[in-house]
């Protein structure tokens, strides 16, 4: 790496750590010409897909929003929040291993719906309902139908 102060093509690393709970590695840098010495941070870059709502607008992807939807589908329902955290993080997970640039809000309600199906069917039918909003009664049947066939097989 380049020595910021002097630009001399190369810097030796004279320590190096992890910071940021593991997340980030530290290195102290020192440029071997003018002895200059300077810090980098080093991590995973893993950036997240924009989401595409149904309007076509684009906004950052925010895991506390999946986290808040997943809260309000299983209230009152017995679901353990660490089991709500997990769900969260395992649908921000997916989205970052699809490596796409960009993803409909659609893909992301599936993913959740996935989750709910995983942690609690009456949240999952509850939520399904309000989500897909259903056209009429029949295609809300079809879903709960569907449902119990899934966990008959189960
Ligand atoms: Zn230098």
């Amino acid at each position: 790496m380049h020595c910021p102060f002097c630009n001399a093509a190369d810097t030796k690393v004279i320590d190096s750590r992890l910071a940021n709970e593991g997340f980030q590695v530290r290195r102290r840098r020192e440029c071997a010409d003018c002895a200059e010495r300077f810090t980098t941070y080093e991590s995973a870059e893993l950036s997240l897909p924009r989401v595409i709502k149904s309007d076509g607008n684009r906004e950052r992807f925010d895991e506390g929003k999946i986290r808040s939807g997943l809260i309000k589908a299983l209230e009152k329902r017995p679901v353990e929040s660490e089991a709500i955290d997990q769900a969260a993080s395992q649908i921000t997970k997916r989205l970052m291993s699809e490596g796409v640039r960009e993803i409909p809000s659609s893909q992301i309600g599936e993913w959740v719906m996935d989750a709910l199906r995983e942690l609690d069917q009456v949240a999952y039918v509850r939520f399904a309902s309000v989500y897909r909003s259903f056209q009429d009664v029949s295609a809300f049947q079809e879903e709960v139908e569907r449902l119990i066939k899934a966990t008959a097989t189960k």
